[in-house]
C-alpha cells in the first residue's frame, strides 16, 4: 500500500469515527470486520456498507429479522422509549423486525413487524401507529454491513 492511499484511508476512517459517536465503535467493527491493515478488504466492506445505508435512506424499507441481520448491524439508541426521527427504526424485540420510524409515503401505506406488535397505517393525510406491547419496542439505528 502506498503512502497516499494510507493517508486517504486514515482520513476516511477518522471522518467515519467522528461522524458517529464513540459508542458505535463495536458495531462498526461488526459492520466492517476487516482489519485496517488490509486496506482493500476494508475499503470493499466500507463501500458495501455505505451502499446499503444509502439504499436504506432512500427506500425506508421494513426489514424482517433474517434480512435485517444479513444487511445491517443493529445499534440500539440510548433513549428510553421510542421516538420518530428520520433514520431511526423501531425494532420489535419479539420478532426482530425493524420498521422505519418515519414514513415518506404520501398516499396509502401499511407496514409492520412480523408478529404485528408494530403496525403503521397511512391513508392520505391520516396516519396511525398501533403498538400493542410498547415495552417490547426499542429505537435503533442500522449500520450497513460490509
Ligand atoms: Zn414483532
Amino acid at each position: 500500500m502506498d503512502k497516499e492511499r494510507k493517508k486517504l484511508l486514515k482520513k476516511l476512517c477518522k471522518a467515519e469515527v467522528e461522524r458517529r459517536s464513540q459508542e458505535l465503535k463495536d458495531q462498526l467493527k461488526a459492520a466492517n470486520p476487516a482489519d485496517l491493515s488490509d486496506a482493500d478488504a476494508w475499503m470493499a466492506n466500507y463501500k458495501t456498507g455505505t451502499r446499503r445505508e444509502q439504499w436504506l435512506r432512500k427506500k425506508l424499507p421494513t426489514l424482517h429479522k433474517k434480512r435485517l441481520e444479513e444487511l445491517f448491524v443493529v445499534h440500539p439508541c440510548n433513549s428510553s422509549g421510542w421516538f420518530s426521527a428520520e433514520g431511526n427504526y423501531l425494532q420489535c424485540e419479539d420478532c426482530g423486525s425493524a420498521v422505519p420510524s418515519v414514513s415518506r409515503a404520501r398516499l396509502i401505506k401499511y407496514t409492520g413487524c412480523r408478529c404485528r406488535n408494530i403496525i403503521y397505517w397511512r391513508f392520505f393525510r391520516w396516519h396511525c401507529w398501533k403498538i400493542r406491547r410498547r415495552e417490547r419496542v426499542i429505537t435503533v439505528k442500522l449500520i450497513g454491513r460490509g
